[in-house]
This record gives C-alpha cells, structure tokens and sequence, in this order.
C-alpha cells in the first residue's frame, strides 16, 4: 500500500520536500494559509488540499515545516488539529527549527493517542529540501523512527538520530548558534583581509584549505555573499529566531556563553537595518557596508 503523506506548510523549505517525496512516487497532499504556495505545489505533482482536517484524518504520515514552534502547536493543538483529527497510527514529522520543550510536550501528549510524533528539523536549504539532499538531526522514539524511514531516506540525505524527542531541536538549535557566529566571524576576517591587500575570493581559497574553514567560508560566501546574490531562501526572520532560540536555551540551562552572547546580540541589533524578508547573509554588511554590497 502506498503511504499517504500530508505536508503542513509548503513555503521555502516545505514545498521542496512535497515535490521530492511526489517526484519519488509516494502520494503526496500538501496543506498551507497561501494559496501562492498551494497552487506552486500544484504544478509539481503535489495534491492541494483547502481542508486542512480531510488531510490530517487521510495521512499516514504527517509533515510539518512551519516557521516557529508557536505555529506547530497550533496545528496539534489547536481547533481541528492533529489532537482532534489524527488517526491512530498516524507519525507526525516536525522539520520545523522549534524548540526542545514544544517538541516533548507535542510528543506526550499524541503518543497517549497512538500517534507517533518526531522532531527532525533540517539543514541544506530550499536546493537541499527540492533535491532530497538535506540532513537532518533527529528527536524521537527508535520505533517512531523506524516507521517512517524510508519517507526520510527519500526527502534527505543524511539523518543523525540525535536522542529522545526534543533532541533533534537541541542539535539544530547549537547547529544554528554556530553558523550565526560563523557567518559574523567570515565576515570580520574577510573586511580585515581586503583592508590588508587580499582579495576577499583569495583569502577564502587559503582559508578554505585551512582549519578556519566552515559551512559560511565554503559555501555561504562564495553562493550568496560575495557575488551580491543574497538569495539562499532563508530569511533573516527566521535565522533571528534561531538565534534567540539558542539565547533562550542557553538561559534555560542556566549558562553564560559569552561569546554566544555578543554573536545573538549583533543579530539582535541586526533589526535596525535588515528587516525579516531579507536574506540572513546579509548580516554580512553589518560588519562592512561597502565590501558587501550594502544597498541604502
Ligand atoms: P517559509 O516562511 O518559506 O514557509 C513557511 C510556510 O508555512 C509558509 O508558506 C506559510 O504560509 C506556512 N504556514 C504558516 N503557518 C501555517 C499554518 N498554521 N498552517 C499551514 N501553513 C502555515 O519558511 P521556510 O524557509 O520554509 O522555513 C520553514 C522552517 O524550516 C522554519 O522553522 C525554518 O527555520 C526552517 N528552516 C529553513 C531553512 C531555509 O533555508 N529556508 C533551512 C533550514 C530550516
């Protein structure tokens, strides 16, 4: 029997996954507010559906990629959500970036439904979620796992099963702490570099080949930074959120990070001149206006 897969937001991230799992051969129904969006899923082989309940009654498994963990509750919780509509049997997968304590209470409270439910937020981007080449780092019971395995190994490339239910969203969240300070931390060095004489593409061929090296070096700058593209498909809304995730997790821990305190501080104040539809690397042109192509 095939599967029947329902995605729950089909924006930047969750339309790329649609498509892949509907380019692979599983039956796929794809629900979001935008009809913009359900009507671009439409034209690559994904079913749109305008009532959310038929399709949550319908799925055997369910995916969601929402923009923040407020918006994932909404959908288990709230009027004719997953709690009051899901069948039992029923895996939710969660793609969102929410956060760890969402993520367990989600999973209470559907496994007392007989509905599975893990967290499995992503990396790689709308190219990684429209090529089945994203990671992603996972939350969730070994059973629950198992069940939806072959819907994973189809939509990504790498999973890491990180640990229990809200692990995955511990993992992205250090994950994404990391590449906020790595994007600042590139962009410093390379400023520094072109104001001694080295051509900024140089300086990251050297750095590339060296220990300074990361996802930002490699392929953040050369694809969306020094070129002026500024179009990865991730927006500086949503890396802010992130970040304040991670100031949120580490404050709930009770630790002082305080490099990780200036870094979410810098993105923080990052709002005064790049509001949330631009793209994140554009944080870059905090740190040199001209050398990245700052636009008044
Ligand atoms: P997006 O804004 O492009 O898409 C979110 C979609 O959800 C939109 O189409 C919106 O209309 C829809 N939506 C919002 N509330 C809804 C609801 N209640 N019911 C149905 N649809 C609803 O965001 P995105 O870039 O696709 O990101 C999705 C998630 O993935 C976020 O948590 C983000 O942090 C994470 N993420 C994004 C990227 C990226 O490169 N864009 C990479 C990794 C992780």
């Amino acid at each position: 029997m095939t599967l029947k897969i329902g995605v729950i937001g089909l924006g930047n991230m969750g339309g790329g996954m649609a498509a892949t799992l509907a380019s692979k051969g599983f039956d796929v129904s794809g629900f979001d507010l935008s009809l913009a969006a359900l009507e671009a899923a439409k034209g690559k082989g994904v079913k749109p559906v305008t009532d959310r309940n038929q399709l949550i009654k319908e799925a055997d498994v369910l995916i969601l990629s929402l923009p923040k963990a407020e918006h994932v509750e909404a959908v288990c919780f709230g009027k004719g959500g997953i709690v009051e509509f899901g069948s039992e049997g029923l895996v939710v997968v969660d793609t969102t970036t929410s956060t760890p304590e969402a993520s367990r209470k989600i999973s209470a409270a559907l496994a007392k439904l007989g509905i599975g439910f893990i967290d499995a937020p992503v990396s790689g981007g709308p190219k990684g979620a429209a090529t089945g080449t994203m990671s992603m780092v996972i939350g969730g019971a070994d059973a629950d796992l198992a069940r939806v395995l072959p819907v994973l190994e189809a939509m990504s490339g790498t999973r890491v099963h990180i640990g229990p239910s809200g692990a995955g969203n511990v993992a992205k969240i250090a994950n994404n702490m990391l590449c906020a300070a790595h994007l600042i931390s590139t962009a410093e060095a390379v400023a520094m570099a072109a104001k001694a004489g080295v051509a900024p593409e140089k300086l990251l061929e050297g750095i590339n080949a060296g220990s300074g090296r990361s996802a930002a070096s490699q392929a953040m700058f050369p694809t969306w930074v020094l070129n002026g593209a500024y179009d990865s498909g991730f927006t500086m809304g949503l890396m802010r959120k992130d970040v304040g995730l991670a100031s949120d997790l580490t404050a709930s821990l009770d630790l002082d990070l305080p490099l990780s305190r200036a870094v979410a501080q810098l993105w923080k104040d990052s709002a005064a001149t790049l509001a949330d539809n631009e793209d994140f690397c554009a944080i870059a042109q905090r740190t040199d206006a001209a050398l990245y192509g700052h636009k008044e």
